[in-house]
């Protein structure tokens, strides 16, 4: 079990480092230096949250699975063995006991229905005639009659007009007005042709049933039947959380001093070797959650010290319980660092003025 090394202790080691670099300082007598702790602190958790969630189920045709579940009475009481480990996933699926039956479905008979689109009649109306493919149902299709078997000419006109500068298509005998080689050769002049789909009859083919005027019914999948049941679902999903004190960056930790302590239940105390602010971190991060049924709580602690020396302002010391002995290391302090960020700024500004004053 790692121990945390008393203030004196690492004063006393603090002194030692010092001194080992020339200069004896005494330390531990009051006001020599500024003592305080920056502890190492991580405290995580991974709960294991249950949720019980009942639906109604409906599905086409007969269902063979449902029946080979394990079935429940009560979803809420139902006991399911908690999770080894919170930090594994399971699903449970359950029947409710009596509530699997199976259907007739109502919209159809054996999986069959009248086709909707032609209301079983196996046909649509269709368009005995369809507009010319050729003159389009304009005046090419009789350059004498206009498709109207009254030719121009018994309205004031002697000759057929034929459009200028236009190719001289073959032109056939208009079925109108009976003249010769003026007629759209696909209508003969009646602007429009016999439908290609009902062949003039009026009636096609249904699209959608192809004429059968019966379609399978797609909401039972053609079974003509469904299979209902109440379903319980019972999920365990790990939620994990944590909370920490960081060392400071530029700290490299190496030691095996850590303190770590495992907790597996709600109620178990925190570990005593905890400071007042990380015992408060984690009661915050480890109150009971909604559905949790099961928890592991980790817990990493390593007491760090800071230390600024009085005389000596241009450092501060870090100090932790190492492998053999206390760590102390030396850092430079902010006022420091502050110090050498303005010379460097200084140092740039002055290089940069007497550039522009070289360049000018
Ligand atoms: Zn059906
Ligand atoms: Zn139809
Ligand atoms: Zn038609
Ligand atoms: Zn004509
Ligand atoms: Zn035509």
């Amino acid at each position: 079990m790692a121990t945390t090394p008393s203030r004196e202790e690492i004063l006393q080691a603090v002194e030692r480092h010092v001194s080992r670099r020339g200069a004896g300082v005494a330390l531990t007598s009051a006001g020599a230096a500024d003592f305080s702790w920056q502890s190492v602190f991580e405290c995580r958790i991974v709960r294991s949250v249950e949720r019980r969630e009942e639906t109604h189920r409906r599905e086409k045709g007969r269902q063979s699975a449902p029946a080979k579940r394990a079935t429940y009475t009560d979803l809420d009481t139902h006991p399911v063995p908690p999770p080894g480990d919170p930090a594994r996933t399971q699903r449970f699926v359950l029947v409710r006991e009596g509530t699997l039956d199976e259907l007739v479905c109502e919209d159809c008979e054996g999986g069959r229905k009248d086709c909707d689109v032609c209301a079983g009649r196996g046909g649509q109306d269709c368009p005995r005639h369809v507009e010319c493919e050729v003159c389009h149902g304009g005046p090419d299709a009789c350059w004498e009659c206009d498709g109207t078997g009254h030719p121009r000419s018994r309205r004031g006109r002697k000759t057929a007009v034929r459009p200028q500068g236009a190719e001289e298509p073959e032109r056939a005998a208009c079925r109108r007005c009976r003249r010769p080689d003026v007629a759209c050769p696909n209508c003969l002049g009646e602007r429009q042709t016999r439908c290609p789909v009902c062949t003039g009859s009026g009636t096609a083919p249904c699209t959608a049933c192809k004429g059968a005027k019966r379609v399978r019914d797609e909401a039972c999948g053609g079974t003509g039947r469904f299979t209902v049941w109440t379903e319980g679902v019972i999920t365990r999903t790990p939620h994990t959380e944590e909370t920490k004190v960081s060392a400071p960056p530029f700290l490299r930790i190496r030691t095996d001093k850590w303190h770590d302590r495992t907790l597996n239940t709600v109620d178990a105390e925190l570990p005593g070797f905890l400071e007042d602010e990380h015992h408060k971190l984690a009661t915050r991060l480890l109150i009971a959650r909604d559905g949790e049924i099961r928890r592991r709580v980790t817990i990493r602690y390593l007491p760090l010290a800071r230390i600024a020396v009085r005389t000596d302002p241009d450092r501060v010391y870090y100090a932790y319980p190492g492998p053999d002995d206390i760590v102390v290391c030396r850092r430079p302090s902010k006022e420091r660092l502050t110090a050498l960020a303005w010379a460097v700024l200084t140092v740039i500004a002055l290089v940069t003025v007497v550039a522009l004053t070289l360049l000018r």
